[in-house]
């Protein structure tokens, strides 16, 4: 067994044969002609013919990869039409009265160049393109002809570097993976590969050889490594890997679209939680519902300085957007203990998970807490948003942000700018004080979300960042489950809905009781969504409860 390493480019097993990419080579020649002007037009009609195929390529590419990953072909047809190009190799042919084949050659070897030296990687990825073009250009002067695999099975497939026509032109069926010695991540053939769902590693140094063509072998593109001729257990193990991931994605295909809803008619909202617009893709592709949890502190974390009033409008009004009508509740910023901004320059402290952090931060910086108010009012003006206040612990802590609330939006209505009045506001119950009085609580707010993780770590007295208490950490404990329901029970009684956001929301053994207990909503990573949707639907929950005695 050989193990080559690369950089991962999309995630997944392939198990199966390689097969050594063979590309159409163009043995270009340095041909003397009399006629340079007819070599012009065998170069323009040779244009032409690219661009028909180029054509054609991006109609294939719209139904096999969609419109944005089929972008490529148009841009290869303004490539092949680039005046600069064209100019390059028209003087050549010109001047030095030398065939096309050699003109288009030299003009593609040097604008290449000129891109691979360029400083931003992005650039660098284009003389991939630029190559492609040529290629295909020299391919239409010779008559034409594709190059590809020779399998009948699907392989995995090693090559040089492919070029994004190479890439779509191939039959996807056939591929298992693709693995590229060169390439960059930002090239479109990773951008395709991606798109394409296949495992794909670049920048490894595999050989084109005889030595590795048809061999077996296993691509993992968790870790970037390509196994040729692997040993049985490694065999076994990624066989497993592969099972796992099979069953996944099946299991993602078959519940997109269902309704979260039980077998005897209970509903539930499963939402996703998200640090950041990178996230969006992820919900949508997971199907959530909304958004549960948008951890806003992230926006600040990944700042140098405070994110002002229109750099934070701009992240909200993006996501609201995206969702499309779809709930997001944005939680206020829950800097502290173990999120530490260095420009907000809070003090030491011997005890930071019960110190100055989350809303007690707000409270001391009015206008921090002011600036993200308004950025997130003014971004309800786009969608459906939420807000949610982290790490309550008094009914006076609730009246007084609801006071702020209300001075915010009155400076938006004297400014002339649009909100939803009627935004809805809800609290985070992760302290024991929080659930001891959730029924004072409830009575001033739209919804509660239960942050686990906090709430665990308050109610046991153990430090959720410390290792060594891991052993002692119980998610399960009974106080933990009673307080899940008490707060549940609280938040219907005054006609407000509950939710779970902490991890505990996406532990599977537990939906069932999440049921039970009536809650309305479960925020989880986007990933989790659809095995929970599962469970759900399999559900009955007055059959469970009757079981548990509940
Ligand atoms: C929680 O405490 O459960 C929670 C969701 O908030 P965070 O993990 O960001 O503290
Ligand atoms: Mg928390």
């Amino acid at each position: 067994m050989i193990i080559y390493e690369g950089k991962a480019v999309f995630e997944g097993i392939a198990i199966g044969k390689i097969s050594v990419y063979k590309k159409q080579e163009q043995a270009v020649k340095r041909v003397k002609v009399e006629d340079t002007e007819a070599e012009k037009a065998r170069y323009a009609e040779a244009r032409e013919t690219a661009i028909s195929e180029l054509k054609a390529l991006y109609e294939k590419a719209v139904k096999e990869v969609g419109e944005s990953g089929a972008e490529i072909f148009e841009a290869h047809q303004l490539m092949v039409d680039d005046e600069d190009y064209i100019e390059s190799a028209e003087s050549i042919i010109e001047n030095e009265g030398v065939n096309a084949e050699y003109a288009v050659a030299t003009t593609g070897d040097n604008f290449a160049k000129m891109f691979s030296e360029m400083e931003e990687e992005y650039f660098r990825g284009r003389a991939a393109d630029i190559m492609d073009i040529t290629e295909r250009i020299l391919n239409a002067l010779a008559g034409g002809g594709a190059g590809g695999i020779e399998s009948d099975e699907p392989v995995i497939v090693v090559a040089d570097d492919l070029a994004p026509s190479e890439t779509v032109q191939m039959d996807k069926d056939k591929i298992l993976s693709f693995v590229t010695v060169h390439g960059s991540a930002n090239s479109h053939t990773s951008i395709l590969a991606k798109t394409m769902s296949i495992p794909a590693i670049i920048g490894c140094p595999i050989p084109l050889s005889e030595e590795s063509d048809g061999k077996m072998a296993v691509v993992d593109g968790f870790e970037g490594k390509v196994y040729v001729d692997p040993d049985a257990d490694i065999l076994a193990a990624k066989k497993k890997l592969l099972l796992e991931e099979e069953e996944k994605k099946s299991l993602l295909e078959r519940l997109k679209g269902k309704e979260n809803v039980t077998l005897d008619g209970q509903k539930i909202n499963l939402y996703a939680n998200i640090g950041n617009t990178k996230d969006l893709g992820l919900v949508l592709e997971n199907d959530a519902g909304g958004i549960g949890l948008f951890r806003s502190e992230f926006i600040y974390l990944g700042s140098e300085d405070y994110p002002t009033e229109d750099e934070q409008f701009a992240i909200y009004k993006q996501v609201a957007q995206t969702l499309a009508g779809k709930k997001v509740i944005i939680r206020t910023l829950d800097i502290g203990a173990d999120k530490q901004a260095d420009y907000f320059k809070l003090p030491e402290e011997e005890n930071p998970a019960m110190g100055l952090r989350a809303i007690r931060i707000c409270f001391t910086r009015p206008e921090v807490f002011k600036t993200q108010l308004r950025a997130i009012l003014r971004a309800s003006a786009f969608g459906k948003i939420s807000i949610m206040f982290p790490m309550i612990i008094s009914v006076d802590e609730v009246k007084k942000i609801k006071i702020i609330v209300e001075e915010v939006k009155k400076e938006l209505d004297d400014d002339g700018l649009s909100y939803d009045k009627n935004i809805e506001l809800g609290i985070m119950i992760e302290t024991p004080a929080a659930v001891m009085i959730a029924d004072e609580l409830a009575e001033e707010v739209d919804f509660f979300s239960v942050g686990t993780n906090d709430l665990t770590q308050y109610t046991l007295a153990i430090d959720r960042q410390n290792q060594s208490l891991d052993d002692f950490y119980d998610p399960h404990h009974p106080a933990i489950m009673k307080m899940l329901k008490m707060i549940a029970e609280a938040a219907h009684r005054h006609d407000a809905w509950a939710g779970i956001c902490g991890e505990l929301g996406a532990d599977l053994s537990l939906t069932k009781d999440f049921l039970a207990m009536g809650y309305d909503e479960l925020s989880v990573s986007p990933g989790r969504i659809l095995p929970i949707r599962k469970t759900v639907i399999e559900t009955n929950v007055s059959e469970y409860k009757k079981e548990k005695g509940l």
